[in-house]
């Protein structure tokens, strides 16, 4: 069985201001061949699972081709979506005939032109291979579910973690099913459902109610006679498409009927309880005062609104504007500003600088903020933590970094580099001990919390304005399905 394994990842925030270029997409690989299996082979990704499943099927030979991964920004560019397409479809065409394919998909892509751009992708493979070669696709999460995205595959499923820890045992799964296919002993049907629904970033966490019971009511499912694997999406609020959205997966052996009543049967059980999916962010001047007020420290701010992992540019300046203004001090925050990173590099360690910092990649993340300050570190940003990060991260690299403690005392750490604050070695690298900061602000919204939840009192995610604003009613959508709840409330399923 000679199977073929490709894919393109890439979470597009289309409210964020930088787009996904291919010059983006270049300086970030693309891996292709026996590069792909070296890097991934040992991770916990879904070309991982892929690799797995083939290594443990005797009868398999995976070919290896390419991979084009980046980190969520913006709206892909016609021009990025349209040379990995075809650069994806020309791998393929020159390794073919394949028994199948294997492709790691996001499933929140979207680019200028197609906004379902991993459906646009999933046809143009199909359409290459012929009706007769089976598919398997690999989602994440927060992928937003068309169609489109299922009807061209044979075998979907979808990550059921968020934060996501089973890609790989969800493609090896998905992976183990096509092979079936091939043997020709099962023929997968699948349903989608999906209701007008959307999740608040703040109610996904999967070991957190209610999205805990709902994958356990999905699990459950998939465990049913003749049901091959069932999935839930959660979709992801900041991107601007047709089908964003929850969407719920069921395949099964050759029985329409039964997927599609498991699939609506978990859409309606979630939609019964579509207020718990609703966010609970605190207003920022709220979230101050009680940190400035509380007992124990440090309190952690999770800065929703410029959540990097999301899309955002990391140098919002909300919560620091916010503490000089009602006089509250004690706070560590981060801000990408490679110029004021320069500035305190020109003055020197010990020097007194008069700074505005941050604010500056758009308007949607606060004015540059005024500082004056101490210059107490310069280093190259590059740091390590062997200890529990999001997604297992160990090396760190904010470009060169400037560490400002400002009259008012708070703690400034300029970056050169968007980054999210989701390592306690930020600090402890630039010579603080976050055990006795009094506030952190941390950027992000799950990110951060296997780092900080283990020493804060307190953890606060706050309701800041930016292109990944809980808030997601204050997002300007034009293209989302209307009535949708939580935005129009008297949306019905
Ligand atoms: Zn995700």
């Amino acid at each position: 069985m000679r199977v073929a394994t490709l894919g393109f990842h890439h979470e597009s925030n289309t409210f964020a201001p930088v787009s996904a270029s291919l010059e983006q997409f270049l300086a970030s690989g693309p891996d292709q061949g026996n590069e792909l299996i070296a890097k991934y082979s040992e991770s916990q990704a879904t070309l991982a699972g892929f690799i797995e499943a083939a290594a443990a099927d005797a009868d398999v030979e995976l070919v290896p081709l390419l991979y084009f991964d980046l980190n969520p920004m913006g709206t892909i560019t016609s021009e990025a979506l349209e040379t990995i397409a075809s650069r994806l479809l020309a791998a393929l065409d020159e390794g073919g005939p394949w028994d199948a394919v294997l492709l790691a998909l996001h499933g929140a892509a979207a680019s200028e032109v197609h906004r379902d751009a991993d459906g646009e992708i999933l046809e143009r493979v199909r359409r290459l291979v012929g009706a007769d070669v089976p598919i398997g696709v690999t989602y994440d999460m927060h992928a937003n579910v068309s169609n489109r995205m299922v009807d061209a595959a044979t075998v979907v499923n979808i990550y059921l973690t968020n934060p996501h820890v089973d890609p790989r045992l969800r493609a090896r799964q998905c992976a183990d099913l096509i092979f079936r296919v091939v043997r020709g002993e099962i023929h997968p049907v699948m349903a989608l459902e999906t209701p007008p629904l959307a999740v608040n970033i703040l109610r996904q966490g999967t070991s957190d109610s209610p999205m805990k019971e709902l994958c356990a009511l999905a699990n459950e499912a998939a465990s049913r006679p003749g049901v091959l694997s069932v999935s839930i999406a959660e979709g992801f609020p900041y991107a601007d498409v047709e089908e964003m959205g929850m969407a719920f997966l069921a395949v099964t052996d050759d029985d329409p009927e039964l997927a599609r009543e498991i699939a609506r049967e978990l859409a309606r059980a979630t939609w019964e309880i579509r207020a718990e999916l609703e966010g609970n962010a605190v207003d920022i001047d709220i979230a101050l005062h009680r940190a400035a007020e509380a007992e124990a420290h440090p309190v952690v701010l999770l800065d929703v609104g410029d959540n990097v992992g999301g899309g955002s540019p990391a140098d919002s300046t909300y919560v620091l504007a916010a503490a000089q203004r009602l006089g509250v001090t004690g706070l560590f925050h981060s801000l990408c500003d490679p110029a004021s990173v320069a500035l305190c590099a020109d003055a020197g360690v010990g020097a007194t600088v008069e700074l505005d910092v941050g604010g500056k990649t758009d308007d949607l993340h606060g004015k540059p903020v005024a500082i004056r300050g101490t210059v107490q570190m310069l280093d190259d940003g590059k740091f390590e933590d062997a200890g529990p990060t999001h997604g297992g991260f160990r090396f760190y690299d904010a470009g060169p970094r400037a560490l400002v403690h400002t009259d008012d005392d708070h703690m400034v750490l300029l970056t050169s580099k968007p980054r999210g604050n989701t390592s306690r070695q930020e600090l402890i690298s630039a010579g603080l001990d976050p055990t006795t900061q009094p506030i952190i602000v941390a950027k992000g919204v799950h990110s951060p919390r296997a780092t900080y939840e283990p020493l804060a009192a307190e953890m606060i995610w706050l309701n800041t304005p930016g292109c990944t604003s809980a808030d997601i009613n204050a997002l300007n959508y034009s293209h989302r399905r209307r009535p949708m709840f939580p935005y129009e409330r008297d949306a019905e399923y």
